[in-house]
């Protein structure tokens, strides 16, 4: 069985308890890999090497070129260990090979790049004259907000930690990153490969756990600046409560229940497709799936039908094999989360057409392919996450119903558009009420462009210059004339 510390100031060490966590692989059920589990304890050494490592200006005082020069050397790291990386990703998690190798290895080396561009001639002083209200030079700076921790879920666990580390490096920051107890490898390999790339130690740590005790502890640790959580609306709930003590910074990356709409006169082939990548990619759980489908009355049997064609393609299979597109869901829990869902569609009337069922499969936590039509918007599953392969199809109208229907959950991160006429299908996207809206597309996240959700789906954005911004504090300095006769002085002395 494979084994891994806690990642603290350079340097892996088992839990000051003796603790550890196994991870099983979802498709054999059995643990594939042990790791430390930190108790309050461990949480308060690395948040102590990050303060450290923050107050010696080991990073913060390095020039923005001399990060970006590292933040690349890590992105080359990543790519160099890729295929171990994929395979780690597989094995923790349950999502295949293929995703791991198409999406998580490129997205985070591409991440740490990207932000390395930033980087690059990056200006983090403006200087400003001015006349009014009195003459003045004022500077805007944007500085690192000091030590910042990420808390991070099961379904990227390397690209989600590559969505922390990378801007808050890149800021100037130290950091702390718990990730998901179900997915904690390649997070506590990332610990190691940055240290690889030149991190210096104390800068990036990694510090597995349960939510409820290494999670609440960095949440609420009083030298953490900034938390930034991906996760349930629950959970995030719970961080905003914990943020509060100290006032921190805090992201919240959260659920979803996009629409994915196919508008009248869309190309029901391609509409087709793209509604089942919405929903069935890694097995569904993505935060932004398009999990409810909203077709116009007069091409719904004909998508639908397109729909369950489509999802022929669709290989379920051992998630090491390159040619298996589907795996297992990434615990028992989760795949009895999908179980119960899947009834309470059926009770509440809706049409299970496709899957709803289990294959027959030796082993792993697999559930098939689920298409749901009939569903009335204000079911629960189509108001509440399911995180599974589970999508409703739901008929509307015209286009003004369909952006009523869309806009009707407390959810607001993703959702698509599908029409031959883009004009019109801007006209829907600006509209609704989500983070990001594709248009003849699904699951394009571009690390150059911000992401994030409206309403209970998140707070402040990620990615993007408005993702490193979230790393950082911005102060004004005034600089005064030199001259004791100030028009303000006249506020208090005669
Ligand atoms: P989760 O239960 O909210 O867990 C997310 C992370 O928070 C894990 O590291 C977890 O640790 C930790 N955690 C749990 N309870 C905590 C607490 N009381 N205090 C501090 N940390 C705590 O979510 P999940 O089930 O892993 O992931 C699925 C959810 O994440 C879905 O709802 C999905 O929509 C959302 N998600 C959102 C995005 C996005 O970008 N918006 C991306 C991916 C996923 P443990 O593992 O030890 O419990
Ligand atoms: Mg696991």
């Amino acid at each position: 069985m494979e084994q891994y510390g806690l990642f603290i100031d350079g340097e892996y060490r088992d839990a000051k308890a003796g603790e550890t966590i196994k991870s099983i692989n979802p498709a054999t059920e059995q643990p594939w890999a042990e790791v430390a589990s930190a108790g309050e304890a461990d949480v308060d050494d690395a948040v102590e090497a990050a303060r450290k490592a923050h107050a010696s200006g080991v990073w913060r005082n390095k020039s923005y070129e001399e990060r970006a020069d590292i933040l690349a050397a890590v992105a080359d790291v990543i790519n160099g260990q890729g295929e171990a990386l994929a395979a780690a990703e597989a094995q923790d998690g349950g999502g295949t090979i293929r995703k791991a190798s198409f999406a998580d290895v490129p997205g985070a080396a591409g991440t740490f790049q990207y932000f390395s561009e930033l980087c690059r001639g990056y200006v983090d002083e403006e200087e400003f004259e001015e006349t009014v209200p009195v003459a003045s030079r004022n500077i805007v700076r944007h500085e690192p907000i000091g030590v910042c921790a990420g808390i991070v879920p099961w379904n990227f666990p390397m690209l989600m930690a590559s969505w922390k580390i990378a801007p808050a490096l890149a800021a100037g920051n130290t950091v702390i990153i718990k990730p998901a107890s179900v997915t904690p490898v390649t997070a506590l390999i990332l610990g190691q490969i940055c240290k690889d790339a030149g991190v210096p130690d104390g800068v990036v740590n990694v510090v597995s756990g349960p939510g409820g005790v290494a999670g609440e502890r960095l949440a609420s640790h009083p030298d953490v600046g900034k938390v930034a959580f991906t996760g349930s609306t629950e959970v995030g709930r719970r961080i905003m409560q914990l943020a509060s003590g100290t006032i921190k910074k805090v992201t919240l990356e959260l659920g979803g229940k996009s629409p994915n709409i196919i508008l009248d006169d869309a190309d029901l082939d391609t509409a087709a497709l793209g509604a089942c990548y919405g929903t069935f990619f890694h097995q569904g759980q993505v935060c932004e799936s398009g999990t409810r489908v909203l077709v116009s009355e007069n091409n719904h049997d004909e998508l639908v039908d397109k729909m369950v064609s489509a999802c022929d393609r669709i290989q379920l299979g051992d998630p090491m094999d390159m040619m298996s597109t589907m795996g297992p869901m990434v615990s028992s829990n989760q795949l009895d989360t999908v179980e119960r869902y899947v009834g309470l569609g059926r009770e509440a009337g809706a049409d299970c057409v496709l899957g709803g069922d289990r294959p027959d499969m030796e082993s792993g936590y697999y559930f098939n392919p689920t298409i749901f039509t009939g569903v009335d918007n204000g079911m629960r599953i189509a108001q509440e996450e399911i995180f599974g392969p589970v999508v409703s199809v739901i008929r509307y109208s015209d286009d003004e119903e369909a952006v009523r229907i869309a806009n009707d959950s407390m959810y607001g991160l993703g959702g698509a558009v599908w029409s031959s006429d883009t004009e019109r299908a801007l006209s829907v996207a600006r509209r609704l009420e989500t983070g990001t809206v594709w248009i003849n597309d699904y699951h394009m996240i571009n690390v150059r462009f911000p992401f994030g959700g409206y309403k209970q789906s998140g707070v402040g954005r990620e990615l993007g210059p408005w993702g490193m911004s979230a790393f950082q504090e911005t102060k004004h300095i005034h600089v005064g004339e030199d001259t004791p006769d100030k028009i303000y002085f006249s506020a208090l002395f005669n």
